[in-house]
């Protein structure tokens, strides 16, 4: 369906998260993703109004490569009471050489009253002169009808007279807006049904998620005749942020058969959508639809047995067409099914071996009783695995003994240093470390002491470490755990450690996640 548009706006309105804030290279950056996602129209942001706008547009013209997206402008129809031509808010909408602009108009009567203080009649001519300006100046205008449905809901006859202005003007598409995100599903499909009856032109929808129903109310909107949809990656927005475009489009796709965009690159939507969160620095949502990291995760041990025969029992889709994997989550739910699927997913095969299964089982129930966790440390439950497996522990050295001592005093930042003394290649080592925390102290020192047995290790980077404390009634005795993500050039793996201390909590998984990414890379213990 080429005539179906899908349109971002994550650089715009997206950008309006909380938090969320975009240099020129983030943006130039995330637009190119948002073309690999196989994206009609990507909005940039208001040239003219935002400095930081204007320069994008500039260099996106030289600087980006786009094979599927058009760049769309965004801006306002020209102020009250002036002429489009001479409104330089406009004129910088057409010195962006964007050759879509997507102008927002007011659609309801109290907000051109109390908001834009003019009368209804000058805004109809606001929004007449400034499309057919434009679609003199050789651009395609698209209209962004701010409001809409509120509007609609209370009275329709003024905002269906501002689309069929913009349409009589010349405007390629009018997206209604549910602006301030209230709307439900039906009250959507009503509006735009009926609006379909009056107007031949391209109606699209631009939903808030306010009543969590951003989704929902595209989708109603395309089912009542909208052929434009849009949205912002991973949802973002103000407030609770928009209609997320990956979720709409999979489910335009996958549920209703409307190819909207390249299905290779829907395959690529896991992938960009993190890639889009790095740029955004803001971590994603395992939940999320389609493409978040439990979207296809189970745990049940129920489940676990019946997905081990066929996947699609309890999955919605198949998780490749979105570029997910299924997961099997290793848990006190879990029972034999659930581990022998997460060996597999692994590269081990325990289905011919009943006793190796059950005692691996066993050994995972009885430290879930002691607080561990493998559900986020993929690495450590390896691992043990791989321990059930060959009969021993990979051991890459020998530790005879670690020690920290934190140091502070009146104004002072507390200082910790770790001494950690121990066996690697034949030698014994003794090595000490600073850190602005013992953790941070105890992995300065283990590198330090393996630097010459591993030097693979100077490529590994900590880059995530929480805590938890465990059975907190019991104060300062409670149990710690500790979880630790590591990353090399190309992966990150999850370790955890369980103990009464911290430090000695910490210290297991860091061993566990020296030794996994060693392992990964093939090196050979050389004790
Ligand atoms: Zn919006």
């Amino acid at each position: 369906m080429t005539d179906f548009h899908v349109y971002d706006t994550t650089l715009r309105d997206g950008a309006q998260q909380e938090g969320l804030n975009l240099s020129v290279p983030d943006k130039l950056a995330i637009a190119g993703y948002l073309d690999q996602l196989g994206f009609g129209f990507v909005e940039g942001g208001w040239p003219g109004a935002n400095p930081k706008d204007t320069e994008f547009f500039r260099r996106a013209a030289t600087e980006l490569r786009l094979q599927h997206a058009v760049l769309a402008a965004f801006g306002s129809t020209r102020r009250a009471g002036t002429e489009a031509a001479q409104d330089p808010q406009v004129l910088a909408l057409v010195e962006s050489g964007a050759p879509v602009v997507t102008l927002v108009a007011k659609s309801s009567p109290r907000h051109v009253v109390e908001a834009l203080h003019t009368t209804l009649e000058e805004n109809l001519a606001m929004v007449r002169d400034t499309v057919s300006f434009l679609v003199a100046q050789g651009r395609r205008v698209f209209v962004d009808a701010e409001h809409f449905f509120d509007s609609y809901v209370q009275d329709p006859a003024y905002p269906v007279q501002v689309v069929q202005e913009a349409f009589a003007a010349g405007a390629e598409v009018v997206a209604l807006c549910d602006t301030n995100g209230g709307m439900l599903p039906p009250q959507v499909f009503r509006a735009v049904t009926e609006l379909r009856a009056v107007t031949d032109g391209i109606l699209g929808a631009h939903c808030h998620n306010d009543t969590g129903c951003a989704v929902a109310n595209t989708l109603a909107a395309v089912d009542a005749g909208a052929t434009h949809v849009q949205g912002t990656v991973n949802g973002y927005g103000e407030r609770t942020g928009n209609a997320d475009l990956v979720t709409v489009v999979a489910n335009l796709q996958l549920k209703q058969g409307r190819e909207v965009v390249d299905p290779a690159a829907l395959a690529q939507a896991l992938h960009l959508s993190h890639a889009v969160s790095e740029v955004t620095n803001i971590p994603p949502v395992g939940r999320q639809p389609y493409v978040g990291a439990s979207a296809f995760a189970h745990k049940a041990g129920l489940h676990a047995s019946a997905l081990k025969v066929h996947p699609d029992l309890y999955q919605h889709t198949d998780p490749a067409l979105v570029g997910n994997s299924m997961r099997t989550l290793v848990s006190d739910m879990a029972g034999r099914a659930s581990i022998e699927l997460k060996a597999t997913e692994l590269g081990y095969d325990l289905t011919h071996d009943r006793e190796l299964a059950a005692r691996t089982v066993k050994r995972v129930k009885d430290l879930e009783q002691d607080g561990w966790t493998f559900d986020a440390a993929d690495a450590s439950f390896e691992l043990l695995l791989r321990e059930e497996v060959t009969g021993e522990p990979l051991q890459y050295f020998a530790t005879e003994s670690w020690r920290i001592i934190t140091d502070s005093g009146d104004g002072r930042e507390a200082l910790s240093e770790a001494t950690v003394k121990l066996r690697a290649a034949g030698r014994r080592v003794v090595a000490t470390g600073e850190g602005n925390g013992p953790v941070n102290a105890l992995d300065h020192a283990l590198r330090e002491a393996l630097a010459d047995a591993y030097p693979e290790l100077a490529g590994f980077e900590l880059t995530d470490f929480r805590v938890r404390i465990l059975d907190a009634s019991h104060g300062t005795d409670a149990t710690t755990r500790v979880l630790i993500e590591t990353s090399d050039e190309s992966s990150s793996w999850q370790t955890v450690g369980v103990a009464p201390n911290i430090v000695h909590a910490s210290w297991t998984a860091l061993v566990d996640s020296f030794s996994y990414g060693l392992l990964k890379r093939g090196v050979q213990p050389r004790p």
